[in-house]
């Protein structure tokens, strides 16, 4: 699932990695209404692609709640979570509030592991989008900070890192049987 405050480019980066438009672009935040799949494939491995931007954005709600319930869905539906956000704007204060729910959905407490199997666990990869040219950017610098490791530098727009990012993406699913990825060093 592709999560991000509204703006970042989530379903530019949908259709620029489904190399067709499935999902709505528009320069007004908050204008894909729909919750958008895609079916993939990349490197012998299926899986769909979800653009969460329409989730819980009825007219009238405040962008805040909409991005909130955005996020709940993805928690709730996906095995990967792609976290997006504009270079060009840096970490701003709804980022914030998205990296923090998304740092509680990202491990599940020991405790319940070990108590009820093992429990579902959300990797999150963190990507910077519009890095439309190689020029150092001290956005993507900052987005480090949010405690997702590195980001992924992309742009949907000039079709820059999507090859990395499908690498990354598949590196990170869940094995076919559920289990987590064994590729060492990954954060999971
Ligand atoms: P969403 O609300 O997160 O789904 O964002 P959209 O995909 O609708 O894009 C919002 C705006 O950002 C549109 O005007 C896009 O053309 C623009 N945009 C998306 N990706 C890029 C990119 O890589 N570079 C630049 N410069 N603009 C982009
Ligand atoms: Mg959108």
């Amino acid at each position: 699932a592709v999560v991000g405050r509204p703006n970042v480019g989530k379903s530019s980066l949908v259709n620029a990695l489904a190399r067709r438009r499935v999902s709505i672009v528009e320069p007004t935040p908050g204008v894909t209404r729909d919750r958008v799949v895609t079916p993939m494939a990349h490197a012998g491995r299926a899986f769909e692609l979800m653009d969460t931007g329409g989730i819980g954005m009825e007219d009238g709600t405040p962008i805040t709640a909409g991005v909130q319930r955005q996020i709940e869905a993805a928690i709730a539906a996906a095995d990967l979570i792609l976290f997006v956000l504009d270079v060009r704007d840096g970490v701003t204060a709804l980022d914030e509030k998205v990296a923090a729910r998304l740092r509680r959905a990202r491990r599940p407490p020991a405790a319940a592991t070990s108590a009820g199997g093992p429990a579902r666990s959300r990797a999150v990869l963190l990507v910077a989008n519009k890095v439309d040219t190689s020029a150092f950017d001290p956005g993507a610098a900052e987005l480090f900070r949010l405690g997702f490791g590195e980001p992924l530098r992309v742009s949907a727009l000039q079709r820059l890192g999507l090859q990395d990012l499908l690498d990354a993406i598949v590196a990170r699913l869940p094995a076919h049987d559920g289990s987590p990825p064994r590729a060492p060093g990954l954060r999971i």
